[in-house]
């Protein structure tokens, strides 16, 4: 591929790609939004997991940080469009629905996996100040959170994309199923409101699939534990699940109907969070 050709690639697909990933940001984030505000003018609105609110600068940070690892998605984006030109990436047609089942429990299984290990590397404490301590600038999650990344942060979440079609040519329809999963569970996880049910922890099929409880309880205090992404597995294996975390669960989810109950949940300071890490 020549330089030339490469130029014509970034003018034609660049704004495209830009928009389709801030498309499914803003999709994603506002349909989650717009469901904890309905939800919380219900009576489970004691389901918001802390008592401690999101401020509007906390949410303008991260949409607009959100924002610039959209940019950066872009950017590796043409790279991966010019690897499928040059026939580096393969892409193929659906292979019948079961065939296209097995191929995206395969990728997410493959992104829970990568996710794990990246996230733990970045808590790293020589990483953590380069890649990671911006998404933890968010104490109090909000679907907005879900790209408030820096710039190595992004870069290290889109490079799974290539990784994985290095390696496996994969339905073009499981792509796309792929990027609305990984979006909507992304802010499921960040909603800062619990959407699973009480029973999701004591089935056996649904324990193993992550709740929002999971991800806020390694925002908001505990940078050592409950590094997963989609699934608790590698939490569970590793032993860096959050000790209290079904505890925790259980009681976010049990609260009465009307108000928060005889025990408000308790929330760690900006202190203690800034002594986990330093323990992380
Ligand atoms: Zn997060
Ligand atoms: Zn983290």
């Amino acid at each position: 591929m020549t330089f030339d050709s490469f130029l014509t690639i970034v003018q034609e697909r660049a704004w495209f790609s830009f928009t389709y990933d801030l498309g499914r940001y803003l999709i994603g984030a506002s349909l989650i939004a717009a469901l904890v505000w309905a939800l919380k003018r219900t009576p489970i609105k004691a389901r918001t997991i802390q008592n401690r609110s999101a401020k509007a600068k906390d949410i303008a940070r991260e949409v607009l940080s959100s924002i610039r690892s959209v940019a950066v998605y872009a950017v590796v984006s043409m790279f991966v469009i010019a690897g499928f030109e040059v026939g580096y990436f393969k892409g193929m047609p659906s292979q019948g629905l079961l065939i296209d089942l097995a191929y995206l429990a395969a990728i997410l299984l493959a992104h829970d996996a990568y996710f794990y290990w990246t996230h733990r590397a970045m808590h790293h404490p020589k990483l953590f100040g380069h890649f990671h301590s911006h998404h933890h600038k968010t104490i109090t999650p909000t679907p907005w959170t879900a790209y408030s990344f820096d710039v190595g942060e992004a870069l290290v979440m889109v490079a799974f994309m290539p990784l994985w079609l290095s390696f496996v040519v994969t339905p073009n329809g499981v792509l796309f199923a792929f990027l609305a999963i990984m979006i909507l569970r992304n802010c499921m996880g960040h909603a800062g409101f619990e959407l699973h049910p009480r029973w999701w922890l004591a089935n056996p099929l649904t324990r193993w699939i992550s709740t929002t409880t999971h991800h806020d309880l390694h925002h908001c205090g505990s940078f050592g534990h409950n590094y997963g992404f989609y699934f608790t597995f590698w939490d569970k294996l590793m032993g860096t699940e959050h000790p209290r975390y079904a505890e925790r669960f259980t009681e976010v989810t049990s609260r009465p109907l009307e108000g928060w109950g005889a025990e408000p949940p308790t929330q760690p300071s900006r202190a203690s969070v800034a002594v986990s890490n330093q323990s992380a």
